[in-house]
C-alpha cells in the first residue's frame, strides 16, 4: 500500500551537518552514496512472522539530515521496521537500501547506522570519556583525532564537566547523554532511536525531548525514532510515517499531518478531533455538501475522494469550532444546534463537551479571547465553522474516546 506523503516531497527539513560530521565520517567504510539522494530507502519492505505481516509492503525514504519519525500503536511494525534499518531483521520482501546501496542482506555490524536502546549499557568502570572514546579507539584512529571527535561529541551533549565521572555518578538524563555522545561519536549515516525516553519520567522526558532534537540539529546526523506518543513525535520530527497495523497511512510534516490527516486512524490518533458520520450529496464549487448532524453540511475535501452517494466522516479539531449562544449568521457557514454536557477549565481554554440534536458527541475548545457568558451544562448553544475548518475522509468506524485511551496508552 502507498502511503499518502503530505509533505509534498520526501526531502523535509534537512539541515546541513556541523563541520565534518559527514565529510569525515567512516573513512573509507563504504559511505559512497554522497551528499544527495536519500539516506535510507524502503522500497516495498515486507516482513512475515509466520502468518504475521508485522511490516506489509511499506514505501517511503528518509532525507540526510532528517528527523524521522515512525509513529503509532503498540504492534503496528515500528520496531520491526526499525530492526530492518539496522539489519537485525531481513526484510521477506523488498529492498532497503543505505546511502543508494541495497544493505537488505547486509549484517548490521557492516552497515554505517547505529543503534540508541531503551536499555543502554555504558561500561560501568569507565569514566564517561573513555565510554564514548571506546568506539573510535576500536577503530583505531589516531589519538588526536579521537581526542577531537570524543570532545566534540561530548560537548554537544553538554558533559564536558562531567568526562570524568562514571556512569554510577550521573543521573538517568545525564547516562542518557552518554549513551548518545557515544552513538554519534563514529558520525553514523543514521542514528536509529526506539522509544528511547521510554523509561524516563515525565518531565525529564519533556526536557530530552529537546535536548534530542537541538542534539540532532548540532550534529546534522539522519535521526530515525519510534515512538508511540504522538506529543514526542510532533515535538521533535521534521517528518512522521504513521503506522497501523503493518502499514503506513501516512507520511508528512507535522503541521500537515495534523491539519490534513488522510485518514480517521491519523485524524484520531494525532491531536483530538471530531468525527461525524456522514454522507456525501454533492458538491458546491470547491466544497463537498454533505448530510450529517441532522442537517446539511459543507466542508473542504480531504485527500482522499469520496464520492457523491457514499458514505464518509467529517473532520474537525475542537479549536476550529466557534461556540456561541445566538444563531450565528453569514452564508456558507455550518450551524449546528447543541447541549453543554460538561465544561472543564484547562488553563490556556475551556474544554466544553456538547451534545449535538443526533446525539452525537462534539468537543469543542474555547480560549479566552472568545466573548461567552458563563455556561452551564443543559445550556443550548451553537456550534459552527466554515467550510475550511472540516474536512472530508473517507468512511471509517469512528473510534470511541476508550478506543484512543487504549492506543495511546499502550507502548
Ligand atoms: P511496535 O514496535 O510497533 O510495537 P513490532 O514491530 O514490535 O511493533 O511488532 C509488529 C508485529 O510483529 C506484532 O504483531 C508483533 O507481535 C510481531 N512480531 C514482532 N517481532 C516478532 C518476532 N520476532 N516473532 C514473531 N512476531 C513478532
Ligand atoms: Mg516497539
Amino acid at each position: 500500500m502507498a502511503a499518502r506523503d503530505t509533505s509534498g516531497k520526501g526531502t523535509g527539513t534537512a539541515t546541513q551537518p556541523q563541520g565534518d560530521a559527514t565529510a569525515g565520517a567512516q573513512p573509507g567504510e563504504g559511505t559512497s552514496g554522497g551528499s544527495s539522494g536519500p539516506v535510507i530507502e524502503i522500497d516495498r519492505v515486507t516482513k512475515r512472522f509466520g502468518d504475521v505481516a508485522a511490516v506489509d509492503d511499506v514505501t517511503f525514504t528518509i532525507a540526510r539530515g532528517e528527523f524521522f519519525s515512525l509513529l503509532g500503536p503498540s504492534g503496528c511494525g515500528k520496531t520491526t521496521t526499525l530492526r530492518m534499518i539496522a539489519g537485525f531483521e531481513a526484510p521477506t520482501a523488498g529492498t532497503l537500501r543505505l546511502e543508494g546501496v541495497d544493505v537488505s542482506r547486509t549484517p548490521p555490524y557492516k552497515r554505517n547506522v547505529n543503534t540508541v536502546f531503551q536499555h543502554y549499557a555504558l561500561f560501568p568502570h569507565m569514566s564517561v570519556w573513555d565510554n564514548v572514546a571506546f568506539g573510535p579507539r576500536s577503530q583505531k584512529l589516531g589519538k588526536a583525532e579521537v581526542a577531537r571527535r570524543v570532545g566534540e561529541l561530548i560537548e554537544v551533549v553538554r558533559l564536558t564537566d562531567l568526562a570524568k565521572r562514571r556512569p554510577a555518578q550521573l543521573s538517568g538524563g545525564q547516562q542518557q547523554r552518554v549513551a548518545l555522545a557515544r552513538a554519534l561519536v563514529n558520525y553514523p549515516s543514521a542514528l536509529l532511536l526506539d522509544e528511547p525516553l521510554g523509561a524516563l519520567d515525565l518531565k525529564l522526558r519533556q526536557l530530552m525531548q529537546f535536548e534530542l532534537k537541538r542534539i540532532q540539529r548540532e550534529v546534522g546526523i539522519t535521526f530515525v525514532y519510534v515512538t508511540h506518543d504522538q506529543d514526542e513525535a510532533l515535538t521533535m520530527s521534521d517528518r512522521i510515517a504513521v503506522m497501523s497495523d503493518g502499514c503506513v497511512e501516512q507520511i508528512g510534516k507535522p503541521v500537515d499531518i495534523y491539519d490534513h490527516p488522510a485518514s480517521v486512524f491519523v485524524a484520531g490518533f494525532i491531536g483530538q478531533a471530531n468525527l461525524f458520520p456522514s454522507r456525501v450529496t454533492g458538491a458546491d464549487g470547491d466544497d463537498v455538501v454533505l448530510d450529517g448532524l441532522d442537517t446539511t453540511l459543507r466542508s473542504a475535501p480531504g485527500a482522499t475522494r469520496v464520492e457523491t452517494g457514499s458514505d464518509a466522516t467529517l473532520m474537525i479539531r475542537p479549536e476550529r469550532l466557534l461556540v456561541s449562544v445566538d444563531r450565528p449568521a453569514g452564508p456558507g457557514t455550518n450551524a449546528v444546534e447543541a447541549t453543554v454536557a460538561d465544561l472543564t477549565f484547562q488553563g490556556a481554554l475551556v474544554r466544553l463537551s456538547l451534545t449535538a440534536a443526533d446525539q452525537a458527541p462534539i468537543v469543542a475548545h474555547v480560549g479566552h479571547d472568545v466573548d461567552l457568558p458563563l455556561l452551564r451544562p443543559g445550556d443550548r448553544v451553537w456550534v459552527s465553522w466554515p467550510p475550511s475548518a472540516s474536512l472530508v475522509l473517507p468512511a471509517a468506524d469512528i473510534p470511541t474516546t476508550e478506543d484512543l485511551e487504549d492506543l495511546l496508552d499502550e507502548g
